[in-house]
């Protein structure tokens, strides 16, 4: 065996959602749906679609390593400076880029538990230390990871909402929260569920951030916006803070078809409105029909759900599988006795009700 970097073994590899012809293959199954990895169960509009196939013709092309057109509507839509943005594969690639550029060895990163993985995944890579601070009722305890700061602390990852527990800080919590942390320390809030969240309190992050150099938020196109194939997704941050991350970012990080598909969703508002409509709409049947099966579940933010099935998830996981329906058994993330359960499209949501049922 070759001597590799000393980190690599420490880590646990990424297990992501089963995809779906893996179980139709395994198990023999013809109809099977997946709930398991957040997607937006609906296909790209019929604009992003032609966009699609326009850049199709072009493949034989490198993209546009400056991402040109996609940065102008971007910048234009959120209302901050194009050299505040960087886009990568995926919003994953851009939490990996603040990694590589801010810790290693001998420097501290400070997430939840549970909390996204990829977070912990690139700071153990990276040699970095990770402090791990528990939810408290599935919500962060930010007291205690702001008693983890020292002056060795790099980055503070905040998953807002996070996944899978699907809460989210506030404003004034978010506030508070940047005032008390060093300007050294980078406050990393991951939106992946922005385009979800309808609370009022939701903080105004990019406000913030100028107030807060140290302040930096990452998106992506994967969830509401439905782009989760291509891998696209951006941060936003201070123009130093963006200028270190593009020395460390391949050139052709973000292919055209991406380009050119986030591109027209940005100019395709009415159709993703309309989805994230029926999304809430089925988080509300999802409730009551949780509740009419005496089914406890936390209360999301997002287009996925925490839902208590008691002790053994892993079971009802696995029964569910057999019925060919994919979730994530949340066991293996510390949460004894629940599974994440994507909000599907509502056939797929009755689907779930209803062989949930027969399981429980
Ligand atoms: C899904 C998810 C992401 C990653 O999305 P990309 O597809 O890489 O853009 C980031 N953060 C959280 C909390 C997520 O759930």
């Amino acid at each position: 065996m070759q001597v590799v970097h000393p980190y690599i073994f420490k880590t646990k590899p990424y297990v992501p959602g089963k995809p779906i012809d893996e179980v139709k293959r395994e198990l023999g199954l013809k109809n099977v749906i997946k709930l398991a990895s957040n997607e937006n169960p609906y296909p790209p509009s019929p604009k992003v679609l032609a966009a699609l196939n326009q850049a199709a013709r072009e493949v034989n092309r490198y993209p546009d390593g400056g991402c040109f057109n996609l940065r102008r509507s971007l910048a234009k839509k959120l209302k901050v400076d194009e050299d505040q943005l960087i886009f990568g594969n995926g919003s994953d690639e851009i939490i990996c880029l603040a990694v590589k550029a801010f810790a290693a060895k001998g420097y501290d990163i400070i997430i939840a538990r549970p909390s996204f993985l990829v977070y912990e995944i690139a700071s153990t890579l990276a040699g970095a230390r990770v402090h791990q601070v528990p939810l408290k009722g599935f919500r962060y305890d930010l007291e205690a990871m702001r008693a983890k700061v020292n002056g060795r602390t790099k980055i503070i990852f905040i998953g807002n909402p996070d996944n899978p527990a699907g809460t989210y800080i506030n404003q004034t919590q978010a506030e508070a929260f940047m005032r008390s942390v060093p300007k050294d320390v980078l406050v990393f809030f991951d939106e992946a569920y922005f385009e979800y969240v309808q609370a009022r309190d939701y903080p105004d992050t990019l406000s913030l951030m100028n107030k807060h150099s140290n302040l930096m938020v990452s998106r992506t196109f994967s969830k509401m916006y439905g782009l989760a194939g291509l891998r696209i997704g951006y941060g936003i941050a201070h123009p130093e803070i963006i200028d270190i991350l593009n020395r460390l970012r391949e050139p052709f990080n973000v292919n055209s078809l991406a380009q050119a598909a986030a591109t027209a969703v940005l100019a395709d508002g009415t159709y993703y409105r309309n989805i994230a409509r029926e999304i809430s709409s089925q988080r509300a049947f999802l409730y009551r029909s949780l509740d009419r099966l005496n089914i406890p579940y936390e209360q999301s933010f997002t287009n996925f759900i925490l839902v208590n099935v008691g002790a053994d998830s892993s079971h009802v996981a696995g029964a569910l599988l057999k019925k060919g329906i994919i979730v994530r058994d949340m066991a293996v993330w510390g949460l004894q006795g629940y599974i994440r359960v994507s909000i599907g499209s509502p056939a797929e949501n009755k689907r779930f009700i209803k062989t949930l049922g027969e399981i429980v």
